[in-house]
């Protein structure tokens, strides 16, 4: 097993005081599915008999029938979906973790990447701790198993005052279903309720809407909520004068049908694409289309803005899997013509802007741009809604390392070359948050685009070329003197 932690970025839903939790669990992971397809596990807990069942791959592909759902008895459950690119792709990296816990058994789940975790494994294990996993979640699960608390609550409430990073984790246990956050609210969490008085906590309200629960709040930065058939309980265990929500959920990651702070993402992303235009028109393009789906919405905001026709240029097969996954450099680069197909109709001798929602590598945008051009498109305005992608993620986004990322050492002029289009333009870091809401205690982290990470990263300084910069408390406060 590789002594890497494993970085992912994932799904997690539960749901407490439903007759049919492990169903409903499943078909919000379903919604969340997007979030992860490498691993998919759920736990039920039946009073204190819990259940389990996870595999490799995606839901469809580990719960292949009513019967394995049957197995998972009980009015609460738990479940993970998992997307990991670093670490190893293991059986034993399966979520949620289970753990007999002194009080009780516990079920975790997480989403997130805690960037603490060389040091805490470490002194863990020289006390005596056995580790299943290369994931950095079951340290949290060492800590609870560490804690004289003698209640779960307070078990959880120490684990995560202990760690640093992102993380977004709900954890079950025979008394209740508790969702803990960090801080600075990288990884979206929110709390639902259905008619009936039943809770449920997922990574995106989507997830309540397929089940028919209303979407209540978020889960605060810094707070750990408690739901059992007494109600909804907070405490707040750490305190940060305002978050760094992950700007990047807001352009790519999410699905534009959650919501956050009770607004749509679609929303933002259609301002995304209103100040792409504002900032880099093309005056003389015929049509603007998207790359769909990631970039849909805000193609519809760069159209609107521009009083450009939106068109569907690309038409997606999807009954392929997403092509970053792709292990090889060469699969992903088929797999990108596996992907789309150009309209020729629609594209034939026209000036096409075309709206993406990111630069990774500059694989898909490369592929497409000769795809494009085959189909008879007569010039290709590459119009990107964030800015290029030039550092790596610490915080639970699987951006590569900074030399396989197309914008590293690359002025915007070398990436429009190099992926071959007529002209290029990247939203600035100033107007993609001039698109996201800006209230009071609401901030954001914009690392992979500037390098300035908010909190120190164990692993970056070891890395090569990863331009480090931590902006502690003392250096803002200088600043406002
Ligand atoms: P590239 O081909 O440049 O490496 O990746 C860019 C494409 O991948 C864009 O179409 C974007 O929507 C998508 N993308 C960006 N970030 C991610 C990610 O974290 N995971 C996946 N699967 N796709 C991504
Ligand atoms: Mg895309």
């Amino acid at each position: 097993m590789a002594c890497e932690t494993l970085r992912h970025h994932c799904g997690v839903m539960g749901v407490w005081g439903d007759e049919n939790a492990a169903e409903l669990v499943y078909h919000g992971l379903y919604s969340l599915q997007h979030r992860g397809q490498e691993s998919a596990g759920i736990v039920s807990a039946d009073n204190d008999r819990f259940h389990r069942q996870i595999g490799m791959g995606t839901l469809a592909q580990v719960f292949s029938g009513p019967a394995t759902l049957r197995e998972l008895a009980g009015r609460s459950a738990i479940g993970h979906n998992r997307y990991s690119t670093t670490g190893s792709a293991s059986q034993y990296n399966i979520q949620p973790l289970y753990a007999e816990l002194r009080d009780g058994p516990v079920a975790v789940a997480h989403n997130g990447n805690l960037v603490n975790t060389k040091k805490l494994r470490r002194s863990l294990q020289e006390d005596g701790a056995i580790f299943h996993s290369t994931t950095d979640s079951e340290i949290i699960v060492h800590l609870m198993a560490r804690s004289r608390s003698d209640q779960v609550r307070g078990k959880l409430v120490e684990a995560v005052s202990n760690v640093q990073g992102a993380f977004s984790l709900i954890v079950l246990s025979d008394h209740a279903l508790y969702a803990a956050r960090d801080p600075y609210a990288w990884r979206p969490l929110s709390i639902g309720r259905s008619p009936d008085g039943a809770w449920a906590i997922a990574s995106e309200t989507c997830a309540f809407d397929l089940i028919g629960y209303e979407y209540v709040q978020d889960v605060e930065p810094g707070t750990v909520a408690v739901v059992n058939d007494g109600g909804l309980e907070t405490e707040r265990f750490a305190e940060a004068e305002h978050t760094y929500h992950c700007v990047f959920e807001h352009v790519y990651f999410s699905r534009p049908d959650s919501r956050v702070g009770g607004e749509y993402i679609d929303k933002f992303r259609r301002k995304m694409g209103k100040h792409l235009s504002q900032e880099h028109p093309a005056d003389d393009a015929d049509i603007v289309i998207s790359v769909p789906d990631s970039s849909n919405t805000a193609a519809l905001g760069y159209a609107k803005e521009s009083s450009t026709k939106f068109e569907m240029g690309l038409i997606r097969n999807h009954y392929v899997g997403r092509t970053f996954i792709q292990p090889t450099q060469t699969m992903r680069e088929m797999g990108v013509k596996l992907k789309f197909n150009p309209v020729g109709g629609v594209l034939r001798d026209r000036n096409v802007v075309v709206v993406e929602d990111s630069i990774v590598r500059g694989t898909t945008l490369h592929k497409l741009a000769a795809l494009l051009r085959s189909a008879g498109a007569k010039e290709l305005h590459v119009r990107v809604s964030c800015p290029p992608i030039r550092y790596p993620c610490y915080y639970g986004m699987d951006f590569p390392s900074r030399d396989e990322l197309i914008a590293t050492g690359r002025d915007v002029e070398q990436i429009r070359r190099q992926i071959g289009v007529d002209s290029l333009g990247y939203l600035s870091v100033e107007n993609l948050l001039a698109s996201v809401p800006q209230k009071h205690g609401v901030g954001y982290c914009t690392a992979c685009f500037t390098g300035d990470y908010p909190i120190p990263v164990e692993d970056a300084e070891e890395e090569t070329g990863t331009k480090y910069r931590y902006r502690s408390a003392r250096d803002e406060e200088d600043e406002e003197d």
